[in-house]
């Protein structure tokens, strides 16, 4: 605990500048994603079954994106995504143990949440392509329904991550399921499992296909 007290105080000093504010953050990814996915609802237009499956199927899609991503780049050096390893493993595995879990104050969420260059980069770049390639080889309301159920699946994700860095006294606990979820990030966060198990943030549907779920 000391020495994780410790590494805080060093990642706050060297990373989180005086300009910094983790409620603005927090809103950004929250106001990009509501009206990401108002746009998208305010255009589709009376859905069929079959653009409706679209939904279970990204839920998947992004479930295991989330699940390999985790798994793979932010545990395990690569040429490429070394930024990804740094600020995971070394940043965010260490600045919160599972022996101490919570965050100290609202400009922690610096390492909780995802940069807002990243969302922009990802809407921009995995998105924004998907969204081009179902409208034209399916329909603008398949399209629409991608892009309104990933953002969606990514702000539960950031929110869900953030409460799992709170102290279990708050009312999120009150939602059922954020509890037992919770207690799953908490053994991910043991710096021995930390490569073995429970990479799945979110639902850990892919734990459970892949029998990493402990
Ligand atoms: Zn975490
Ligand atoms: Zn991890």
């Amino acid at each position: 605990m000391v020495e994780t007290s410790v590494f805080r105080e060093r990642y706050r000093n060297e990373y989180i500048g005086k300009y910094y504010s983790g409620r603005l953050h927090f809103v950004f990814i929250t106001l990009w994603c509501a009206c990401g996915i108002g746009i998208c609802l305010y255009y589709i237009q009376r859905p069929t079954l079959l653009q409706l499956a679209v939904i279970p199927l990204t839920f998947l899609y992004t479930n295991l994106f989330e699940y390999l991503g985790h798994r793979y780049p932010m545990h395990h050096r690569t040429r490429f995504l070394q930024a990804v390893f740094k600020r995971h493993t070394l940043q965010h595995h260490h600045f919160f143990t599972s022996d101490y879990m919570n965050y100290d104050s609202v400009n922690d969420l610096r390492i909780v949440l995802f940069p807002p260059v990243l969302l922009i980069f990802f809407s921009a770049f995995f998105v924004a392509p998907v969204f081009a390639i179902i409208y034209h080889f399916f329909s603008l309301n398949a399209a629409l329904l991608y892009v309104a159920t990933t953002l969606a699946y990514y702000l539960n994700y950031e929110w869900l991550h953030l409460a799992y860095h709170l102290p279990q006294t708050h009312w999120v606990y009150r939602v059922p399921g954020v509890l037992t979820l919770r207690k799953l990030h908490f053994r991910h966060h043991d710096l021995h499992q930390m490569d073995k198990s429970n990479f799945n943030i979110s639902y850990p549907v892919f734990d459970f296909i892949f029998r990493t779920l402990k």
